[in-house]
């Protein structure tokens, strides 16, 4: 069932020729030791993890999907799943970038994130039950109290125990403001929390021993709204003073979700009944907490998409260079065929460009946005941790709209690639389609994602960190602006940043009369500033594939084709959504509701 080949060449480019990781790890403490080679061989074993262990387990687990037994409350991963946890456990990989107080290896989680691609190239439903248990792991590390970090830390790191976040409830999604859910005080320090959790991912499976649920509840006293919302662990077995498992907490799975991609995943029904749980972090203020749980998962999903993308792509190009129809419209290029591969159609190389560009690009902009969390958590300097926190504030929500709006058209370019062929379950890739639209959805919609960004990050600062972004695309413009071989990529790039300014002041005014012009134009606008993110990180990949173009390696070649591609054919998307974004909300809101 097709194929997966972890491309280390290209995220070797980005890490080292284009971010330069060694240097800047160089500059943080805790990873002066780290090397090039380190990372190259850290990346080379955990590629074949994900090519020789989990990518096979993919399209099997996605007929098989789960189980759940009503009568136990338990379920069954897919045949293999289990097994192949077993071996990421055993081989060390949950514990990549964790703390090394608590088990972790003390890597950068520049290096997990590339991990974290490949592993979602490999098989994302999979991947869900570490993914989860990493945001679980981050949250605790922030805001657990010493007792809790002792207690379930190591076990999160090891991966001998998996985390889950259960905030959705069948009323409120979005707005978790309306939560239900109860936590009572017991007196003793514990709570006993009462309510019902839906779409819980990895709520309930056989992966591992323990399962540590993060919560989000209300105490008796707490104000209407966000703002009266507090955070619990739950474990699914209480845990012994001495650390072994204790009596099994009412918190059970009613039933598993029937859906449309990652059946392998188990998205879950949980029921708390009396269940018991601590508090992290402060009464009401479980939102906050949250946060560190959401922001990486919000980063987890990105690299949901950026997977998919790039395995969509590497089935596709196989494809494409061996399926033969019809002619090419210059004359026969195979003319001891019958007919000519299908990769030498000027449109099938479009789809194909589009998959590899968005991929490309993609893990450009993840390494970069990881790396500045590297430095955020840190680097020695209080003003270097706070830039870097900014940008990765910024960053964080086109991470998660952008790269997975993309990888939904991806891997649905991916899949005409195939005609027919891409429909049927045969081939796999109508898998990668319905897999990719999940993360449109789930850690805040796209839609949410964009008021964020332009509301939150953007409106709400009067743009400084959008400025202290664009500062950096101006000095990089500055410094290459005479360069001849540069300026196709130059002039977009700038032209593309004096729009965006434009654009923002535009919809601000705007704002100020109507709050509704924010929500009528977050959208397409989240999509010009993906394209000046992805603009700058390709002109930047440019400018070291030109000086490289004549080494000899035909990688560079085919980087710049790329490039070119981009800002010939993706790129122009730019000037309709500046359109869309300028156009107003009465367009959208002058109908009233029932007269549509
Ligand atoms: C497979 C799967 C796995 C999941 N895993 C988890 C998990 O592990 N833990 C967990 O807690 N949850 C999980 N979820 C829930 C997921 O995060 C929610 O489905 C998501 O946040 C959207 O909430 P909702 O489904 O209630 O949609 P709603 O909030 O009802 O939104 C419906 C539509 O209205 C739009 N909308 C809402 N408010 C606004 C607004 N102000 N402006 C513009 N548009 C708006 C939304 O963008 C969306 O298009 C999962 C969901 C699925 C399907």
């Amino acid at each position: 069932m097709g194929q997966y080949v972890a491309p280390l060449r290209d995220m070797q480019f980005v890490l080292h020729e284009l971010l330069a990781v060694e240097s800047e790890l160089k500059q943080l403490p805790a990873y002066e030791e780290i090397d090039a080679d380190i990372i190259n061989q850290v990346l080379e074993e955990g590629g074949k993890f994900c090519s020789e262990v989990i990518f096979p387990l993919n399209h099997s687990g996605d007929r098989e999907g789960c189980h759940h037994d009503k009568t136990t409350h338990t379920v069954t991963t897919p045949k293999g799943f289990k097994e192949a946890y077993k071996q990421y456990v055993e081989a060390g990989w949950p514990a990549l970038s964790c703390d090394p107080e608590y088990g972790g290896q003390g890597l950068p989680l520049v290096m997990n994130n590339s991990m974290y691609e490949m592993l979602n190239s490999g098989n994302q439903a999979w991947t869900m039950y570490p993914g989860l248990s990493h945001g679980a792991y981050e949250c605790l590390h922030e805001h657990g109290t010493p007792e809790q970090k002792a207690q379930f830390l190591p076990k999160l790191t090891s991966g001998e125990w998996t985390g889950t976040m259960c905030l959705t409830e069948p009323h409120c999604g979005t707005d978790l403001g309306m939560l239900r859910s109860k936590a009572e005080p017991q007196g003793d320090g514990t709570y006993k929390i009462t309510g019902a959790k839906i779409f819980i991912s990895a709520g309930e499976h056989d992966c591992a021993e323990n399962i540590i649920h993060l919560v989000l509840a209300r105490l008796p006293d707490a104000p209407e709204g966000s703002k009266g919302i507090s955070l619990f662990l739950v474990p699914k077995f209480l845990v012994n003073a001495d650390g072994s498992l204790g009596a099994r907490n009412p918190i059970f799975c009613g039933a598993i979700e029937e859906k449309m991609g990652i059946h392998g995943n188990s998205t879950c029904q949980m029921n708390l009944d009396g269940a018991i749980g601590t508090l992290i972090g402060q009464p009401h203020k479980g939102l906050n907490a949250m946060f560190v749980f959401m922001n990486a998962a919000r980063l987890g999903v990105g690299m949901q998409g950026l997977g998919l993308t790039e395995v969509a792509y590497q089935n596709a190009l196989i494809y494409a260079k061996d399926r033969i129809q019809m002619r090419s419209l210059s004359g026969p290029k195979a003319p001891d065929k019958p007919a000519d591969p299908i990769i030498v159609h000027a449109d099938v190389r479009r789809m194909l460009f589009t998959a590899k560009a968005w991929a490309e690009g993609g893990r450009a902009f993840c390494s970069y946005v990881a790396l500045q969390l590297d430095k955020e958590l840190n680097h020695p300097d209080e003003q270097v941790r706070k830039d870097c926190a900014d940008e990765v504030a910024l960053l964080t929500p086109i991470i998660k709209a952008f790269i997975t709006d993309n990888a939904w058209t991806a891997t649905s370019e991916c899949l005409q690639v195939y005609g027919g062929h891409g429909y049927i379950a045969e081939w796999g890739m109508e898998q990668y389609v319905r897999d990719a639209r999940i993360n449109l959805i789930y850690e805040g919609t796209n839609t949410v994602q964009s008021l964020d960004l332009l509301g939150r990050k953007i409106l709400q600062d009067n743009g400084a960190k959008l400025r202290k972004f664009g500062a950096k695309v101006q000095a990089f413009v500055e410094e290459n602006g005479t360069d001849e071989a540069m300026s196709e990529f130059i002039t977009p790039l700038a032209e593309l940043g004096d729009k965006v300014t434009k654009l923002t002041m535009e919809i601000g005014m705007k704002a100020f009369q109507n709050p509704d012009e924010v929500g009528a134009a977050a959208v397409p606008y989240l999509r010009v500033v993906g394209h000046l993110v992805y603009s700058y990180f390709f002109a930047q990949m440019a400018k070291i594939a030109l000086a490289k173009q004549d080494s000899g390696d035909t990688f560079y070649k085919a980087k710049l084709a790329t490039i070119r591609f981009y800002f010939a054919r993706l790129y122009p998307e730019t000037a309709m959504c500046i359109r869309q974004a300028r156009s107003g909300s009465a367009n959208l809101l002058s109908l009233e509701a029932d007269l549509f």
